[in-house]
């Protein structure tokens, strides 16, 4: 007997995957609820996926096409790893291509193309509380969620004004969703951020050493904090493009080309980076043949 087949199918057992499925149920139910569940032991370490892990083991069928993503990065030691379990588990098919995939979990991005309502994405999330700043009380943070008491939050944005003349968060914008609860979006860029507002995917984040599950269900109201005269803003890459695709208009990192030394700026998304490249360099090289067939056709 294969090794692989000894296993249950995606891993864990089917009433963990029920209990997993029923929080998921109460958290779409609920927008931007954060809903307790019975986090498993997985065997990869805590704070390197498990809760996404967990929802993705339960959600995934034979039929899905996984994607998983680190930083928007295909490639990378989690995303690789996290891949090559779920398949061994489940035999299902993998793609880099996010407009293939049915399911994508990831780690602090969403994919830079627009998904749609036959998929899932999976977010992985080290807090879960986005009042986790202002109160450390779990008692207290519920509390006030449960009263809409954010007061203190506010203050926080306001105080961060008047110490830096702007709100400084970076990653981790908190957002009020549906109108009712305020939401950690997990680590993503604030790039990011508008994609949450009215999307037609559903949002799943789980947290697994917190023990959390909340979710953005399609077509769902999602705003960033403002302030009147302090509106939320995006990063800001005018001017800037991918060294290796040419792409405006997508969120860049920055890095240091080896050969160079220089600062150069490339697609976080990978995936996208790649399909953009290589769709260039065919467009290339139909042009190339063309004008080589022109040519000799005119000699
Ligand atoms: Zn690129």
């Amino acid at each position: 007997m294969n090794r692989k087949n000894r296993y249950n199918f995606a891993f864990i057992d089917e009433d963990a995957k029920r209990e997993i499925r029923r929080k998921i149920l109460k958290a779409v139910a609920i927008p931007g609820y954060q809903v307790p569940f019975a986090s498993r032991e997985l065997p990869i370490a805590r704070g390197w996926g498990t809760g996404g892990l967990q929802v993705t083991l339960a959600l995934i069928g034979p039929t899905d096409c996984l994607k998983v993503i680190d930083q928007g990065c295909d490639d990378s030691v989690n995303a690789v790893n996290i891949k090559h379990f779920v398949q061994s588990v489940t035999n299902v098919k993998i793609t880099t291509d996010t407009t293939k995939a049915t399911l994508i979990q990831t780690r602090h991005r969403i994919p830079e193309e627009p998904m749609n309502e036959n998929q899932i994405l999976v977010l992985q999330v080290p807090i879960p509380e986005a009042l986790r700043n202002v109160e450390p009380s779990e008692r207290q943070t519920r509390r006030m969620h449960a009263e809409g008491d954010y007061t203190r939050l506010w203050l926080y944005l306001y105080e961060d004004i008047v110490k830096y003349g702007d709100v400084s968060i970076g990653a981790r914008y908190p957002v009020l969703v549906n109108g009712r609860y305020i939401m950690d979006p997990s680590p993503i860029p604030r790039w990011d951020i508008p994609k949450l507002h009215m999307a037609e995917t559903l949002f799943i984040f789980s947290a697994g050493r917190e023990k959390r599950i909340y979710a953005i269900p399609p077509y769902t109201d999602v705003k960033p904090l403002e302030f009147e005269d302090y509106k939320f803003c995006v990063e800001d890459f005018k001017g800037k493009q991918c060294a290796r695709c040419g792409s405006k208009g997508v969120f860049l990192d920055e890095i240091i080309d080896d050969e160079t030394g220089k600062r150069i700026y490339v697609c976080s998304d990978t995936g996208y980076c790649h399909k953009v490249a290589s769709k260039s360099k065919r467009k290339n090289a139909i042009s190339q043949n063309y004008q080589y067939k022109t040519a000799g056709s005119a000699g």
